[in-house]
């Protein structure tokens, strides 16, 4: 396991890269551990990894909507 506690800049970029694994551990084993929530624009959910005990929140941005067929 990485010595590193805090999210780091660093961090940050490669989750947004590849978001299927734990930035910490790298670990694939990622639990939502929350209902997606949104309000005014913004989704939030809670994340956690099953390897190392981390949490961290997710925030998304609806990107666009396409009708169903
Ligand atoms: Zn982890």
């Amino acid at each position: 396991m990485t010595a590193e506690r805090r999210l780091t800049k660093k961090m940050r970029a490669a989750y947004l890269k590849s978001p299927l694994r734990c930035p910490w551990c790298r670990s694939g084993d990622i639990d939502s551990v929350s209902e997606l929530k949104a309000d005014s624009g913004e989704a939030r959910q809670s994340a956690r990894c099953s390897k190392c005990g981390r949490c961290w929140t997710e925030f998304y941005k609806l990107a666009r909507i396409q009708e169903e067929i």
